[in-house]
């Protein structure tokens, strides 16, 4: 029997021990990402694990506010970017160019950077990270994020599925007088590395963390939901629309009859014919003098 969807996130810990960790398991979103565009399946797997990382990283930012996993190359991947909320609202795509079955990870971002930017709705502050694409995968990428920067000790395993991805994360935090964690935080990675594929994407939270950690005592919490839906709006375009300025606006409706956006992300299109668009820059007339007599 099919399983229902699982989009979601779960919080454990490890009981007296600085530890923490996350589990991501994501299907409908996934699906719902896969739905845009016809990925080919390299493609697929960097993009549904660039998918369960960001979650996973989102779910640890304690502002609101959203983070964004930017990976850029000159290969034929050129590139790959998810947003998700502190709300775990997520969404993504990646670009690629050529066609291609089976090619390494290295040669298709070759020349990759990830670019990891969080930023603070509140004081519309941005923190980035650029870090070079190392390893043979996106999990050993942000290794390499996470050792250069200040942030707590994390590590990730990360999983991309045809029909679901996954994910695991593990932090070490900051100690409050605990046992020395050095060698314990050493036990519980190695212990993590030992999962597969397989039983990442397919295993219930429970018996998954049964399966790595059975001699420790966990706290489980409970599921928080993660859902795929594309912020933009009309709003949003408007803006971006004023920023190119009244002449190219109005170049675009000569030359087009209106002017058309689609949303990269949802696909959505909205549409300003030329009433619109003129309207686009008269919006400082008193909005008291609309009222009809
Ligand atoms: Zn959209």
């Amino acid at each position: 029997m099919k399983e229902l969807s699982r989009d979601s996130l779960h919080r454990f810990l490890f009981e007296g021990c600085a530890v923490r960790g996350k589990l991501v398991h994501l299907d409908q979103s996934w699906r719902a990402i896969l739905e845009r565009n016809d990925y080919p399946q390299p493609v697929r797997r960097i993009l549904g694990e660039t998918m369960a990382a960001t979650v996973l990283l989102a779910s640890t930012v304690k502002f609101e506010g959203r983070i964004t996993v930017q990976i850029q190359g000159d290969g034929p991947l050129t590139m790959v970017v998810i947003q998700c909320t502190n709300k775990l609202v997520l969404r993504g795509l990646a670009r690629w160019q050529g066609e291609f079955d089976d090619v390494s990870f290295e040669r298709l971002m070759s020349n990759g950077k990830m670019i990891i930017s969080i930023e603070n709705e509140a004081d519309n502050q941005r923190y980035q990270g650029v870090v070079p694409v190392t390893g043979a995968t996106v999990a050993e990428s942000l290794r390499a994020y996470f050792d250069h920067s200040e942030q707590l000790p994390t590590r990730l395993w990360l999983a991309g599925g045809d029909e679901s991805v996954a994910g695991l994360l593990l932090q070490r935090m900051p100690e409050h007088g605990v046992a020395p964690a050095e060698d314990f935080w050493d036990r519980v990675c190695l212990l993590a590395s030992t999962i597969k594929t397989e039983e990442l994407l397919e295993l219930p939270e429970r018996q998954l963390l049964h399966r790595l950690f059975n001699e420790d005592d966990l706290r489980l919490f409970d599921r928080l939901p993660v859902s795929f839906r594309c912020s933009c709006n009309r709003e949003r375009v408007e803006n971006m629309l004023k920023s190119l300025g009244a002449d190219e606006i109005r170049g675009m409706v000569e030359e087009h009859g209106s002017v058309i956006v689609h949303c990269e992300f949802c696909n959505k299109a909205y549409e300003f014919d030329p009433i619109d668009s003129a309207g686009l820059f008269v919006a400082d007339l008193p909005a008291d003098d609309q009222t009809v007599h």
